[in-house]
Parts: structure tokens; C-alpha cells; sequence
């Protein structure tokens, strides 16, 4: 078709296809609207549809019981590493949090300025490849919440279990939500930044137990505080209209082609065949090994920053882009979301196979 890559960026990521057709398709005049939907007040009865589907379907695909709110917010997942400690550290004040790579960093600095973090634990001493074994002693059961980050994007692990806490866990799952089921229940507040699995840039997701509000202090800043956007179901202030809009669309596609269940059995499948191809070439190897191995974001090395840079020049002009590793770990990563097609996997394979012959025969 129109000269499409295979796009294995991090986020802002890959896009389903007949999502992107859909939005060109609707782009000058959205169901007889006879405007653009970025052209439309949030407050039109046209826009209103738009917001309370996305937020439907979301609540059917994941399953969201009524306990818990639904938010479409700004920010990014950054910005919930501040409303989280405002809005929940009310109790003791005390915030748990286990350290599993650099998110888990960005929000731990911010607990020390608006909260009592205590760390868990870390895995820090291995470059962040696996998550720490959790057992219930390590908690602070007075803790207000316990902060973990599901899927580590930089790092390509990920959680299999939920930890044994009693506090309220929140989820940054900015990288993994709509990949895999969750149960929502065992979660206090689930957030996202949509750039990966959900959408464009722009838009935050964020589902949260209603009853864990209520103890902000009184002069907490309007649009920082979850009440104000509950009460207003996400309108309170003009909300990033567009980019709901397309991640009504990505949850339209993902109903369409079965919902979380069936996406999750072509994402370990994709998975499975990488992390295969990687643990049987001898130039190539995954830089996290076992059950913590992320589905989503696939790190890997050849352990000569030479060939790695020599790789990621090829695999560029053959179509593969942005295979290039965080550039606080080097090498390269895949990041194989939701939108990246079997194909695209398929053939990266294919293609890394081609390249380690070629490289032998030098
Ligand atoms: C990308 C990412 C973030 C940062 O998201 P922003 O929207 O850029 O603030 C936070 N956490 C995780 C796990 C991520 O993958």
C-alpha cells in the first residue's frame, strides 16, 4: 500500500491500520457533521456520543465495574505521578513503591516531594531485567497505596502476579493496558498514557475505585484534583477532543476482531516466536529471561555496540523503524503493541535470520 513501515517505536507507536483509514475516511465531515471532529465543541451533542462510547466500550473491553471512574485527562502518565500522591496520600501519607526501571524512578522522585515513599523493593542492581519477588512482609500495610509499574517499557519486563499488599495497588500500565486481561478489582487505579496501546499522544487514561477519594485537602488545585473531573465526566475543562475520538476508534477495531482475549492470543504468540528466534541465534539474545519477559517491548543485544549500531542502520532502510534501545540502555528494542501486525513481526524475524547469515559469512 502507501509505502507503510513497520513502526517498532515505543510510543507514540504504531496505529492500527483501518483506524488510521476510518479517521481519513470521517476527517472533513464526521457523520454528516460536516466538520472535522477536532473542529467540534466538547460540548455538542455530536462530541458527547463520542466521549460516553469511548468510555463504554472501554468499561466492556476491560471489563470496568461501576465502583470505578473512568477519566480521559492531559498530562501524560507524568503528570499522574503528582494527582496520584495529591489525590490518594491522604491517610498516613505513607506511599509503597517498588523500583523497576526509570517510571518507577520519575514517580518515586515525585513522592518524595508530596508524599512518604517506602520503597519495597528494586531491581536496580541488575539494570532493572526482571521484578523483584514480593512477599507480604515487605509491604507497609498502613500505606495509603502501593505505586508499580506493570509493564516496563524501557526494560521489557513485566508483573505476572499480583503483589501480596494489602493497600490499594495503582498500575502505571501506560505500555500494557488492553494487551493481556486484568482483573480491574484487584486494582485501586489503573493509569495510561495512550500513545502506546491506545491511541495518540495527548490523552491519559485513568480508571480509579471511587471510594478511595474524598480525603483530598481543600485547597488542591481544580484541575489537579480527580473530583473535579469525575463530577464533570472528563469536561470539566475542554478535553483533548481528537485523540479521544481515535481511541474510540482503536476500541471500536479491538471489539471488531474479538476484544483483550483475542488480541492476547496474537500478542503471546508474537511474543513467543521473538523471544524463540532470540534465545536460538547466536548473534542476537533478549536482555530479560523468564516469566518477567514483557509481551509488548522486546529489548535485545548482540554485545558489541558496533554490530548493534550496524543492525539498526540496516533493519531502518529494510522498513524496520525504530529498533533503536532507550538511550539509557542501548541496543535496541521492539516494541510490538497491540496495532503491530503478526506480519511485522513475521518478518523482522525473517529479516534478523538474513542478516546474522550475512554477518557469519564476512
Ligand atoms: C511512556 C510511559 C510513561 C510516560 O508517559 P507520558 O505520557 O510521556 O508522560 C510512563 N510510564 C510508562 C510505563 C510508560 O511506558
Amino acid at each position: 500500500m502507501y509505502d507503510r513501515v513497520f513502526n517498532f517505536s515505543s510510543g507514540p507507536a504504531v496505529m492500527p491500520e483501518p483506524v488510521l483509514e476510518k479517521a481519513a475516511e470521517e476527517m472533513l465531515n464526521y457523520e454528516g457533521s460536516g466538520m472535522s471532529v477536532m473542529e467540534m465543541s466538547h460540548r455538542s451533542k455530536v462530541y458527547d456520543a463520542i466521549i460516553k462510547e469511548a468510555e463504554s466500550l472501554l468499561r466492556k473491553l476491560m471489563n470496568i465495574p461501576e465502583e470505578y471512574a473512568v477519566l480521559f485527562l492531559q498530562g501524560g502518565a507524568s503528570l499522574q505521578f503528582d494527582m496520584l500522591p495529591m489525590n490518594l496520600a491522604c491517610g498516613s501519607g505513607t506511599v509503597d513503591i517498588v523500583l523497576t526501571g526509570m517510571w518507577t524512578n520519575r514517580a518515586y522522585a515525585e513522592l518524595k516531594k508530596l508524599a512518604k515513599p517506602h520503597v519495597v523493593a528494586s531491581s536496580e542492581d541488575k539494570t532493572f531485567t526482571y521484578i523483584p519477588k514480593l512477599t507480604p512482609e515487605m509491604f507497609d500495610d498502613s500505606a495509603d497505596y502501593v505505586h508499580v509499574c506493570w509493564n516496563n517499557t524501557i526494560y521489557g519486563t513485566r508483573y505476572t502476579q499480583i503483589p501480596p499488599c494489602k493497600a490499594p495497588i495503582v498500575a502505571d500500565m501506560s505500555s500494557c493496558i488492553l494487551s493481556e486481561p486484568v482483573d480491574v478489582t484487584k486494582f485501586g487505579c489503573i493509569f495510561a498514557g495512550a500513545q502506546k496501546n491506545l491511541g495518540p499522544a495527548g490523552l491519559t487514561i485513568v480508571i480509579i475505585r471511587r471510594d478511595l477519594l474524598g480525603k483530598q485537602p481543600e485547597d488542591l488545585p481544580v484541575m489537579l484534583n480527580f473530583d473535579t473531573h469525575i463530577k464533570n465526566s472528563s469536561l470539566y475543562n475542554t478535553p483533548p477532543t481528537y485523540a479521544i475520538y481515535m481511541c474510540k476508534l482503536v476500541l471500536e477495531w479491538l471489539r471488531d476482531l474479538g476484544g483483550v482475549e483475542a488480541i492476547a492470543k496474537v500478542n503471546r504468540r508474537k511474543a513467543e516466536k521473538f523471544y524463540a528466534f532470540l534465545d536460538g541465534s547466536d548473534m542476537f539474545r533478549a536482555t530479560v529471561s523468564g516469566v518477567d519477559r514483557s509481551i509488548m517491548n522486546i529489548p535485545f543485544v548482540t554485545g558489541d555496540n558496533e554490530l548493534d549500531a550496524r543492525f539498526i542502520a540496516a533493519a531502518e532502510s529494510a522498513g524496520f523503524k525504530n529498533l533503536k534501545g532507550h538511550r539509557s540502555v542501548g541496543g535496541m528494542r521492539a516494541s510490538i503493541y497491540n496495532a503491530m501486525p503478526e506480519e511485522g513481526v513475521d518478518r523482522l524475524i525473517d529479516f534478523m535470520s538474513e542478516f546474522e547469515k550475512r554477518e557469519r559469512a564476512k
